[in-house]
């Protein structure tokens, strides 16, 4: 395992490879990363696992620095995992390069995560657009865990290179939460009561049918979710996956929550 600290390590590196396929994180690596990288592994040729923390996309500079960090445990995993390139690039080394690029999304696109963290997909694209004329991979894994991130990153990305973005299923721990950096943030309640929000709207998901109002539903679910837990909801709604938009049909369609438990902000998706 190669680790590029800068572009001129990773130019070096890469110069004469082909299919390369593209892990891009903010490190604290767990085992949804973990099963991207495996199936970049299969997948491609050769295997790069980027580790940044992307300043850009933090709409909260307190968030920005209270997101978990574990270089030395992400270097031990991908060690083990046989990964072949580790980038670990400097600030800048991503925004050093003079041309501005700016994203702006459409007024439908707004929703969610784009409503409630004013900037941040921007961020993302911006990042995602830069590593990708960085590296140029074949193609890149990206987890459903984050879908509205994954649709608008798989646009834009697409749009305007070759790479192909690869779509890769959630993962979950036994008690259903889905695997994210950010759990290293709450304390053992707040894990459980993560589980059982998780649960919860699994159950509530196969109990939807299409005689139902599910307009009102939803509102009565959230208050529900609201008072049992006590938590804060910025959204729990019924979206189409194809193009993300509000839905009363059950087919083709996913329950999208974004919440905060003892300030911590969890997103996920069923
Ligand atoms: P992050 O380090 O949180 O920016 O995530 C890096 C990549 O891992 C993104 O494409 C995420 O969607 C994906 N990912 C994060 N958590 C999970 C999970 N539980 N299952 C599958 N993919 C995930």
């Amino acid at each position: 395992m190669k680790i590029l600290l800068n572009n001129i390590d990773l130019n070096e590196a890469l110069f004469d490879n082909s299919n390369i396929g593209f892990v891009p994180t903010m490190g604290s690596l767990h085992d949804g990363h973990i099963s991207l990288i495996k199936k970049s592994l299969r997948l491609s040729s050769k295997t790069i696992v980027s580790i940044f923390v992307n300043p850009k996309q933090f709409n909260n500079k307190e968030d920005y620095k209270k997101y978990p960090r574990n270089i030395k445990k992400d270097l031990k995993i991908l060690k083990k995992l046989k990964v072949d390139f580790v980038y670990l690039p400097k600030i800048k080394d991503i925004y050093k390069a003079k041309n501005k690029i700016e994203i702006k999304l459409n007024k439908q696109d707004k929703i969610m995560c784009a409503k409630y963290r004013r900037g941040h997909f921007e961020g993302v694209i911006e990042v995602m657009t830069r590593l990708t004329k960085i590296i140029n991979p074949t193609k890149i894994f990206m987890g459903e865990k984050d879908f509205q991130q994954l649709l608008l990153v798989k646009r834009f990305v697409e749009k305007n290179f070759k790479s192909k973005i690869i779509s890769c299923k959630t993962i979950r721990d036994k008690n259903k939460i889905a695997l994210s950096s950010r759990n290293t943030l709450l304390n053992k309640n707040d894990l459980r009561k993560a589980g059982a929000i998780a649960r919860d709207l699994i159950v509530f998901k196969k109990k939807l049918s299409k005689n139902m109002n599910l307009k009102n539903l939803f509102l009565m679910k959230k208050k529900e979710l609201k008072k049992k837990y006590n938590i804060k909801i910025d959204y729990l709604e019924l979206r189409n996956t194809k193009n993300l938009q509000l839905t009363n049909k059950i087919k083709n369609a996913k329950i999208f929550v974004g919440y905060y438990i003892s300030r911590v902000r969890l997103i996920d998706n069923f």
